[in-house]
């Protein structure tokens, strides 16, 4: 079974004096990403359908245009970007590897002080449902999620196979509509 660590969020900020997550974000699509860009816009609007049916309320507007909200290497500080804003762009699993050193599929730079992020996915990842579980895993930091182990897309580890808290395939659980709404301070849905 493969196992990728998937990626971890960068605070790239004192983590004090921020604002609290919001509901809607304009989300700029680089249009680097070419055909892929779709697949993309896609993963917004399973998050959005996936709040819908935990009565949750999320608005991801995308907009194919490039904007890096901050810095790239050391997360967001001084970018283009304003308040629950974030942005989405390809890149390389070599370059991935190259900042992390291990085998990352998307990073996500957040700053916590202006709830906007850079997220970062791997182009050349092999597989479909690979690249739109990357992308909602990434998105879900993004939007202030943490890492979980528990069977939700914001588990850190993408499989081949689903098992145990281990998805294989995209699906954006209960559980992570759960973790959005408490991150808002809302009690959000109860999951079984
Ligand atoms: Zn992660």
């Amino acid at each position: 079974m493969k196992k990728l660590i998937i990626a971890a969020a960068m605070c790239a900020c004192a983590c004090e004096g921020k604002i609290a997550a919001a509901d809607a974000y304009n989300v700029y699509v680089d249009p680097a990403f070419g055909d892929k860009a779709g697949d993309v816009i896609a993963a917004l609007t399973m998050w959005e359908n996936a709040a819908a049916a935990n009565g949750e309320t999320l608005k991801l507007t995308p907009i194919l245009t490039y904007k890096m909200c901050g810095n790239a290497s050391n997360g967001p500080a001084t970018g283009e970007c304003s308040e629950h804003e974030f942005s989405i762009h390809p890149t390389t699993l070599a370059a991935l590897a190259a900042v992390a050193g291990e085998k990352l599929l998307g990073r996500t730079y957040r700053d916590t002080r202006l709830d906007m992020a850079d997220v970062f996915i791997g182009v050349d990842i092999s597989t479909p449902a690979e690249f739109t579980t990357t992308v909602e895993h990434e998105v879900g930091h993004a939007l202030a999620l943490q890492h979980v182990n528990e069977t939700a897309i914001m588990y850190p580890e993408w499989c081949s196979t689903t098992t145990a808290y281990c998805i294989g395939a995209h699906d954006i659980t209960c559980l992570d509509v759960q973790q959005y709404a408490s991150v808002r301070d809302r009690i959000g849905p109860s999951c079984n």
